[in-house]
């Protein structure tokens, strides 16, 4: 079943939770300021960008050395992007001449045939193309294109989609599998999706089909990449591609022939979220069986509890099932970024409501963990377990910081949670002809059309705190449609009441289905019972053996040093501990309650012997527990999620 499922327009969507209103608004006040300052290089105790400043040299406007990471074009991309959903939600007015400006220089920076990367136009003009594998080429083209349908949807200028379209028509032209064109694809998968996204917002399918083509090709034999690798090698950009194969960039396959979720996690999300758009735009079913094998095999075996992805430290990558160790893991920000666009996306091909059971599970933890309180500090790496001690620059846990940074010479995450927090609005409602899908039940409002009929909706969410929410309708004229209302697992026994009677909506697909028929306002409230929850995981999962993890709703909960003191590792509870739900640490933005509970200390007996005969004894100690999604807002140090478990 083919299903015309879209995301309303930001400019038409409110967010009111005092959690996430607290990151939207902030991402607005804070973030752009900051962000922008950091693209310019213009806070000298923050890593440099030169974001800017290789596109002055690209423009011709600069003489110097073009230089950070070969695909740091993609910041601009990504503020840009960033600014247009602010814009489109009302917000961000004061960064808009800014980023004109930017805007005119990036298309300064464009050559004559619509080619635009500042790092092969000034350091490599021979090579470009040539080296997919490393280069980034597609890459940035796919979030220069990101950023034009955006900015374009939130402005309706249309200079930067100009720009982007110039490029893509170049790469349309070079790319195919036409005589003389090159039959290669991304090293880094995005192009995809923004094709896919240039082609809606253009009404021109040759994006799309180019889309297509650049899945359908990947994967085939020879493979490509690894073949161009093999040419490239005295050339590399990056030396731990030393240790590159053909699963790294998920070519070892036909995307459609894929069953397990292998390589860089990052690029493996892009992809799959351009296979369900792709199956989506051609109601391909072998495309969309496909996303549905490796959505199974990410959520169902390779992801943690906190929705992050990506178990190695080592190349960002997956490893085996329930390979999930907690404090050495990658779990890139990106990555679970990435996961609430797979996720997106499935929800939209299938009309299924459990997919946004897994991108709450990433927003809420390892994306709103990614990024400090005040917006000027990132995780790029989400552990599950810090000791800062061991977190040493030169050791296998180099990549593992104890606490956010201000900025990073590889900096995608940074720019990748504030576009996808700006655009909150969009994975919380969506709608097709009949039905508005309510897929998040964060406090926001909604106003829409459907069929003829202006719909305003305001969910207003107690969840966490009373659970409850409250919906109001309010339709504009007789109209027949339906709202659906995802019901997340963790609410149980939920109990529906219309204009104060008791009603049994159907569920489907993990939807409560309300159909409405007449004008005015309506108003449903819904009432059950969400419970601080001590969870397990499989057996298979050989670091979380013998261990719980505290979840209250969709939040996971986890301890820190400043609440609990130091070797957060000797601390044991028992499946059965009581757990209250306490006030909001004042020191963390929103209101999400604190948990605390009776657990216990373990102490070997040993004294200052390294080894010796255990004399165990236990001692009792209170407990608090906050969300991970806020951790090192305060005094930073150790953290612990999956605690030891007493039988
Ligand atoms: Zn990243």
């Amino acid at each position: 079943m083919k299903t015309n499922i879209v995301t309303p327009a930001l400019r038409n969507i409110k967010i009111e939770d005092p959690l996430f209103a607290h990151y939207t608004d902030m991402i607005a006040e804070k973030l752009l300021p900051y962000q922008w300052e950091v693209l310019n290089d213009r806070l000298p105790e923050v890593e440099k960008s030169y974001c800017v400043r290789n596109f002055r040299i690209a423009a011709g406007e600069l003489e110097g050395e073009r230089l950070g990471a070969v695909f740091c074009d993609t910041d601009a991309y990504k503020w840009l992007e960033t600014l247009a959903f602010c814009l489109e939600s009302g917000r961000g007015r004061e960064f808009e001449a800014t980023a004109d400006e930017l805007i005119e220089l990036i298309g300064r920076a464009q050559e004559e045939d619509g080619y635009l990367n500042t790092y092969f136009s000034v350091c490599h003009p021979e090579r470009k193309w040539r080296n997919l594998t490393e280069g980034h080429e597609l890459y940035c083209a796919g979030h220069l294109v990101e950023a034009a349908v955006a900015y374009f949807g939130a402005t309706g200028k249309k200079r930067l989609l100009d720009i982007a379209v110039r490029f893509s028509d170049l790469i349309c032209r070079i790319f195919g599998q036409g005589e003389g064109q090159i039959k290669g694809y991304a090293g880094h998968q995005e192009i995809e999706l923004a094709l896919i996204k240039l082609s809606r917002v253009t009404g021109n399918k040759a994006y799309a089909e180019k889309a297509r083509y650049f899945l359908d090709i990947r994967g085939q034999k020879p493979n490509y990449l690894v073949e161009e690798l093999k040419r490239t090698g005295k050339d590399r950009i990056f030396p731990e591609f030393a240790d590159y194969d053909a699963l790294y960039a998920q070519s070892y396959l036909l995307p459609v022939s894929q069953t397990t979720a292998e390589g860089h996690a990052v690029r493996a999300m892009y992809m799959y979220s351009a296979m369900a758009d792709v199956a989506r735009e051609f109601g391909d079913n072998e495309m969309k069986n496909a996303c549905r094998r490796l959505w199974q095999n990410v959520t169902e075996k390779r992801m943690y509890i906190t929705g992050g992805i990506g178990s190695s430290g080592h190349l960002e990558r997956f490893t085996a099932d329930y390979d999930l160790p907690n404090d050495r893991m990658y779990c890139e920000s990106c990555a679970s970024v990435g996961l609430m666009m797979f996720g997106q996306r499935m929800a939209a091909l299938s009309g299924d409501a459990r997919y946004y059971d897994i991108v709450e599970k990433a927003l809420c933890n390892t994306v709103l963990a990614g990024i400090s309180a005040e917006g000027d500090r990132y995780f790029y790496v989400n552990p599950l377990e810090l000791w800062p001690d061991n977190c040493l620059a030169g050791t296998s846990m180099a990549h593992v910081k104890s606490v956010r940074q201000s900025w990073f010479g590889v900096a995608c995450c940074p720019s990748n949670i504030a576009r996808t927090l700006a655009s909150l609005g969009q994975y919380i409602y969506a709608q097709d002809e009949k039905s508005v899908y309510i897929n998040q039940l964060i406090s926001s409002s909604l106003e829409t059309v459907i069929k003829d009929a202006r719909v305003k909706l305001r969910l207003g969410s107690a969840l966490m705190d009373k659970n409850r929410f409250s919906l109001s309708i309010e339709a504009d004229r007789p109209q027949s449609f339906t709202i659906r209302i995802r019901i997340p697992e963790y609410l149980e026994n939920p109990v529906f009441v219309l204009e104060g009677r008791e009603i049994a909506p159907v569920i489907e697909n993990g939807y409560a289905v309300v159909a409405v028929s007449h004008a005015g306002t309506q108003t449903l409230e819904v009432t059950g019972r969400i419970k601080p929850r001590w969870m397990a995981a499989n057996t298979n999962v050989r670091a979380d053996l013998g261990r719980l993890a505290l979840m209250y709703g969709p939040y996971v909960y986890c301890l820190e040093e400043t609440d609990n003191g130091k070797l957060l590792s000797n601390v044991f509870v028992s499946a059965d501990t009581a757990v209250s739900v306490g006030k909001a640490v004042d020191a963390l933005p929103g209101d999400l309650p604190s948990l605390s509970f009776e657990g216990k200390r373990l102490e070997s007996g040993l004294g200052d012997k390294l080894y010796g005969e255990p004399a165990f004894s236990f001692s009792s100690q209170q407990f608090s527990a906050v969300p991970y999604a806020l951790w090192c807002n305060r005094e930073p140090g150790e953290m612990l999620v999956w605690l030891k478990a007493t039988v």
